[in-house]
């Protein structure tokens, strides 16, 4: 067969126009029905690029002028945008954003959850008021520099940390007390792990911050189990900043660029610290899995107890509950609930939660939600509601033909990748259910990240 050629050369120059983003907010481009990704690229613009990699069905370009701009397009507030990767969408509008995040649902439900998407109603994307400064944790790799310490990031597609004092999506607690404990460890001669040679101390320090309580935890994250100069450096940190509760150290040993390592001591102070999201109280310890955007999560929870429509007379499972967030919100106006999540640290803290919250009628089991939940039906138990969140490869298939036979009134459908969503969306729908509502979060402000929460309910069934 004759090799198809591709309509675009590598290092050659085209005009094009822009007409979609992909879901890593590359613009993309046609030509003669050929799609090129070009980075800062957004649809309707028009401008110069530079093919720079030619692939069997695609090639990736760079742009080089632009000749006409977005009325979407905005200068990123942030000054190291471009070094940083962290972000990736800071040079669209907000409502730009927004927009972009309601339309990828939409075509991905229609494209593989093959949706009749004149049924199902995806609502504008719910927004933050200030989408700023809403991270509630820091996790910062520390590096040398002649004379001293870096604390800040990654350089894009790289390992060499840049020095950042501040973070435009993070709390800016976070990145003061990250910034004065590096000030601070500097002073004392602490060295910083160099991945290359694996040599060194500090790899990174982690942040926790309680938006509601104000409360702080720090998390040393180091490459052996001594501490020099350990008193002084906490003294110096617990003077300066009372709002902190909690410091720990982590050990991580290895040769990887895993963050944590398995051993966690409590170095001073608690062993956790404390937040609410709306009436529940959550305690936080260095390792729980807990959401970063405090104030978009308790939208997100809202969204989930109104799609729930809790009488007080339901039994409610939360598949991938995690340290049991959902499960808590939802046991204020369910008759019980029964939360399944695979690691076990993270059911003792819902299970401690529980307890701080004087909740009784939530119940955790450690395990896999697809073995889990088959089994709990099989013993004769049956949910009237169903909540999955689960992780981005979406549902295993086991858990949806469990759903599908014990016959809920109502699935809300949490996830983070629409990808895997829309897949699921379409088996559930197979198997009798409908999707009403579609509610896309923006839990993370200028990144791709998209959330959406989604009401199935079983067809033939009054709402
Ligand atoms: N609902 C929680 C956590 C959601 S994240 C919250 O809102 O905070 C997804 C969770 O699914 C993670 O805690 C992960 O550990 C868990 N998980 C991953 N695979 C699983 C499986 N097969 N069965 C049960 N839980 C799983």
């Amino acid at each position: 067969m004759a090799k198809i050629q591709a309509p675009v050369n590598k290092n050659e120059y085209y005009d094009v126009t822009f007409e979609d983003l992909t879901h890593e907010g590359a613009g993309v481009a046609k030509i003669d029905g050929f799609p090129i990704f070009v980075e800062n690229a957004l649809p309707d613009e028009r401008g110069k690029i530079k093919v720079i990699k030619v692939k069997k069905g695609f090639a990736f370009g760079k742009l080089i002028e632009l000749h006409e701009e977005s009325k979407h397009r905005i200068e990123a507030p942030c000054p190291i945008y471009a070094q940083c990767g962290g972000c990736q969408l800071q040079h669209i509008s907000y409502q730009g954003q927004l927009d972009f995040k309601k339309k990828q649902v939409e075509q991905v439900l229609s494209r593989i959850g093959k949706l009749d998407m004149t049924k199902v109603k995806v609502h504008d994307t719910l927004g933050m008021t200030e989408p700023w400064n809403y991270r509630n944790k820091a996790q910062v790799p520390i590096g040398e520099r002649e004379g001293g310490l870096v604390a800040g990031f990654y350089q894009k597609r790289s390992h060499d940390i840049i020095d950042m004092e501040r973070c435009l999506i993070q709390q800016s607690e976070n990145d003061e007390i990250v910034q004065a404990i590096k000030n601070i460890c500097e002073q004392y001669g602490i060295r910083a792990y160099n991945e290359e040679k694996h040599k060194g101390w500090l790899r990174h320090i982690m942040v926790r911050y309680g938006l509601v309580t104000g409360e702080m935890m720090v998390v040393f994250v180091t490459k052996t189990a001594d501490f020099q100069h350990k008193q002084a450096i906490i003294e110096n940190i617990t003077s300066k900043y009372p709002q902190v509760k909690s410091i720990v150290q982590n050990i991580n040993t290895k040769r990887t660029n895993v963050i944590f390592g398995d051993e966690t001591n409590v170095l001073w102070g608690e062993e956790y610290i404390y937040d609410k999201i709306g009436d529940v109280k959550f305690a936080i310890s260095a390792r729980s899995f807990y959401q970063v955007n405090p104030e978009q999560t308790k939208v997100l929870y809202d969204k989930a107890l109104e799609y729930a429509q809790l009488t007080g007379e339901e039994s409610v499972i939360d598949a991938y509950c995690g340290i049991g967030t959902i499960s808590l919100f939802l046991a204020q106006k369910a008759k019980n609930v029964f939360g399944v999540e695979i690691v076990p640290e993270a059911i003792e803290d819902a299970k401690r939660n529980a307890e701080l919250n004087g909740i009784t009628n939530a119940d955790f089991a450690v395990g896999e939600a697809e073995v889990v939940i088959p089994e709990w039906y099989k013993q004769g138990n049956k949910a009237d509601v169903i909540v999955v969140d689960p992780p981005r490869k979406g549902c295993d298939e086991a858990l949806l033909k469990t759903i599908l036979a014990m016959k809920p009134k109502r699935v809300v459908y949490v996830s983070c990748n629409p990808g895997t969503l829309a897949r699921d969306l379409h088996i559930l729908e197979q198997g009798g259910y409908e999707t009403v509502e579609v509610q896309p979060v923006d839990m993370f402000p200028h990144t791709t990240h998209v959330e959406v929460i989604v009401k199935l309910v079983l067809k033939g069934t009054v709402d």
